[in-house]
């Protein structure tokens, strides 16, 4: 007996996801249409209005429901120091670290294999807001691995080009781990012995 249409269409949907194959898939659709129907919907409704509500900041690219997003508009914030993510995810553990600058997101890291370059990045815009008069320092804080490292190196030689002072987080971070992954006392040693670069 052939699935039914919309069966399949949710399970189509949810392999894409990243992380989850056709078993896994297969399970979590199963499991959405035997749950009652109130808490399989609910899923929807908070997909539907984190999609219509979450906007993408034009300032620092991060992930807030108003531009400029609550980090930028606040002005209790150091504007003389940007601290540099790949991902607005890592932009939650470096506030929890009493970090009190700027953010701005790149949205990815270099990647060859996955075909992302430069210009893929948000770096120009990166650079346009770095005023030498305004900024005093730019820390990078991609993830200590390899596609991070040179996702810093070229941000690096970009600012240094515009007269801006350039620092990593300091090393002490597990290779190849992510922001993400490590714990709050590591990530708050990394922004306090930041080294120039
Ligand atoms: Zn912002």
């Amino acid at each position: 007996m052939k699935r039914s249409k919309s069966l399949d269409v949710l399970m189509e949907c949810l392999a894409r996801l990243p992380g989850i194959g056709p078993k896994t898939s297969e399970r979590l659709a199963y499991y959405l249409l035997r749950v009652p129907n109130r808490e399989a919907l609910a899923l929807a409704t908070a997909i539907e209005e984190a999609v219509h509500s979450v906007r993408v900041c034009s300032t620092c690219f991060n992930l807030d429901e108003v531009d400029p997003c609550r980090v930028c508009a606040d002005d209790e914030r150091d504007r003389g120091v940007i601290l540099v993510v790949e991902d607005p995810r890592d932009v939650t553990p470096f506030m929890d670290t009493g970090f009190t600058g700027l953010f701005h997101v790149l949205q990815g890291r270099l990647s060859s294999i996955e075909g992302i370059g430069p210009d893929d990045l948000t770096i120009g815009a990166l650079v346009s807001r770095s005023d030498p008069g305004v900024v005093r320092e730019v820390c990078l804080a991609t993830n200590p691995d390899l596609e991070g490292e040179a996702t810093a190196s070229l941000v690096a030689e970009r600012l240094k080009k515009k007269g801006v002072k350039v620092t990593r987080l300091a090393r002490g971070l597990p290779a190849g781990s992510t922001i993400g992954q490590v714990s709050r006392s590591i990530l708050s040693d990394a922004v306090e012995g930041r080294r120039p670069l």
